[in-house]
């Protein structure tokens, strides 16, 4: 039996109609139903994918703006740290008991400044597009403004917005 007829059984006997393409019941057993169901969780499904995916890079905003404090007040702890143990040199002896100290603290404040800068750099990128989504959107009032044809500001609307979408 060929697969393009409805799985419908009335009787002892299946229906046979032609489906509904994409589904496997015909017009009158509920085929378009079943297409327009399926449309709909679509639908749904592609909202809850696209909210998730706005939360995700707001919670990730969150984190890294986090990281970054707790990075500066690192900096801070190891800064007083050090000035701490210098201080406490007052002769070469000290300072050269102190060596190994000192050259500790010195090399994780050079890792906490060169993590500090990693991180601004790529939160400075998430501003740039934040930018770009402003201009976009003053773009998009000077041509609702010049342009009288409202099929062209549509189109021209969807397609900087496509832009915008765009992931990099
Ligand atoms: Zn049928």
């Amino acid at each position: 039996m060929a697969k393009n007829v409805c799985e419908s059984v009335r009787g002892n006997r299946p229906c046979g109609n032609p489906v509904i393409p994409g589904s496997k019941y015909c017009n009158n057993h509920g085929g378009h139903a079943v297409i327009r169901s399926r449309e709909k969780m679509e639908k749904r499904q592609y909202h809850i994918e696209k909210y998730n995916q706005e939360l995700d890079a707001r919670i990730k905003g969150f984190e890294e703006h986090s990281r970054l404090t707790s990075q500066i007040d690192e900096l801070a702890i190891l800064k007083a740290l050090l000035d701490n143990v210098l201080s406490q040199c007052t002769q070469p002896i000290e300072l050269l008991s102190h060596t190994p100290m000192i050259a500790d603290l010195v090399q994780k404040v050079d890792k906490t400044v060169c993590n500090i800068h990693k991180m601004q750099k790529s939160m400075n990128m998430l501003l740039d597009k934040q930018v770009i989504a402003e201009m976009i959107s003053a773009i998009i009032d000077v041509v609702t403004e010049e342009i009288n044809d409202p099929k062209v500001v549509k189109i021209i609307q969807a397609r900087l917005k496509d832009i915008l979408a765009r992931d990099e």
